[in-house]
């Protein structure tokens, strides 16, 4: 396949497997300018498909970071109440959202944390219907991310500046399985088979699980009425589409009370255009009670600190040390990928899906239920091939789940 069909492929997929586009189904698509050809690619697609309109909403990252900069200290209190209607209407309207992503994994650098905090917090309250219809599958949503200039010379430092650009985008390709025939096809195989072991650990149906690795020694209680879903999301209409692509993980959500123990990062976060590093987080009945890092110690502290719910843990995630991913070698700097090479947990919000009958829940029962809820949801890297799980069962047993990062059954 040429460079041109690749980019062909995946703006194809993004539209029909991705968000799997209906019709006359309106599309949002939230991106930045770094990523024009391709998005024009993805429009054209979606119409193709039969998108009722598509509407593109566009940043630019040097834009972004003057914000930062340069607006006036109450700004960052605030969130732009357009935004918040612009999203209410799609979801009203049952129409999909496409994220793609670009960002410079250092783009908020040196800017004063307080001030990005006070911004995600803004957002995260006024956004509160939107992040409550995408973590309960209210809409069809998906991220894809596309490499940027500033982006591919993150990860490639090593190669000359000329030869950065094409080797972030044959990295993606691979991980998204496009040029390697029909990527529709590829992705359905790929579904099928996370779907069987979520399966398998449902049928399980585990009490706790114990992980044990280098700077890790945590348990986390599941609720019994715990579901283990794949990266194959459906709509209340019944549209399949996938949330992440990539997506190599099966995940879960803790008992919101039952987490215990440390548990140490294996792969930098990024967050908010920082990166945090080199850090251990200690529990205590679900609680955060000790967060230390190495890097970026302030903004940890403030992640955490978000919200009530932000100390608690939200998601548990199961990815093979031997991924894909994974095995490519590449850190990315972006969580999109980053956790799909890695067994990973989330900081704050649950998603309702994976607790029978907890969908439409409020606020108020999801936390009845010990289903934990917040604005932040942030997910963290901390698997590795030193890392072994037991599961145990409710009468005591003991089973192995992965042994040297790979699993056991
Ligand atoms: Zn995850
Ligand atoms: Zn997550």
């Amino acid at each position: 396949m040429t460079f041109e069909q690749k980019l062909a492929a995946f703006a194809e997929l993004a539209v029909k497997v991705g968000v799997n586009i209906q019709p006359g189904q309106h599309l949002l698509i939230n991106t930045s300018v770094e990523t024009l050809p391709f998005t024009r690619l993805v429009v054209q697609q979606a119409y193709k498909a039969g998108a009722g309109r598509v509407h593109v909403q566009l940043t630019d990252d040097v834009i972004s970071r003057a914000f930062y900069e340069g607006a006036a200290e109450a700004e960052f209190e605030k969130y732009p109440k357009w935004i918040v209607a612009q999203r209410d209407e799609l979801i009203e309207n049952k129409g999909a959202l496409l994220w793609i992503d670009a960002q410079d994994p250092d783009l908020l650098a040196g800017i004063p944390v307080e001030r990005i905090v006070a911004q995600q917090k803004a957002g995260g309250e006024a956004l509160h219907n939107y992040r409550q219809a995408v973590m309960s599958d209210q809409i069809a949503w998906s991220i894809v991310a596309v490499p940027s200039e500033k982006w591919a010379a993150k990860v490639f430092p090593h190669l000359p500046e000329e030869e950065r650009m094409n080797a972030m985008w044959e990295a993606i390709f691979k991980t998204v399985r496009v040029g390697e025939g029909d990527a529709v096809a590829l992705w359905r195989e790929h579904v099928a088979n996370l779907e069987k072991r979520a399966t398998q650990l449902n049928d399980k149906r585990f009490k706790k699980l114990h992980y044990k690795a280098p700077g890790t020694d945590l348990t986390i209680e599941l609720p019994k009425a715990h579901i283990w879903a794949s990266g194959s999301s459906k709509t209340p209409q019944q549209t399949t589409f996938i949330a992440n692509m990539p997506t190599e993980e099966v995940f879960t959500l803790p008992a919101k009370f039952g987490v215990n123990g440390y548990v140490s990062n294996t792969k930098p976060l990024v967050y908010q255009g920082n990166i945090i590093d080199g850090f251990t987080l200690t529990f205590e009945n679900g609680k955060i009670v000790k967060a230390e890092a190495k890097v970026g110690q302030q903004l940890l502290e403030q992640l955490i600190a978000n919200d009530e719910g932000s100390s608690y843990l939200g998601e548990v995630a199961l990815v093979p040390h031997a991924s894909p991913i994974s095995a490519s070698n590449i850190l990315y700097y972006n969580t999109l990928f980053d956790e799909n090479a890695s067994n990973h947990l989330a900081i704050g919000e649950a998603y309702p899906t994976c607790y029978e009958g907890a969908r439409d829940f409020t606020k108020e029962q999801r936390e009845e239920h010990g289903i934990n809820t917040s604005i932040t949801h942030e997910d963290f890297m901390i698997g590795s091939a030193d890392m072994d799980i037991d599961g145990e069962h409710y009468d005591g047993t003991i089973e192995p789940v992965f042994r040297k990062g790979e699993w056991a059954f």
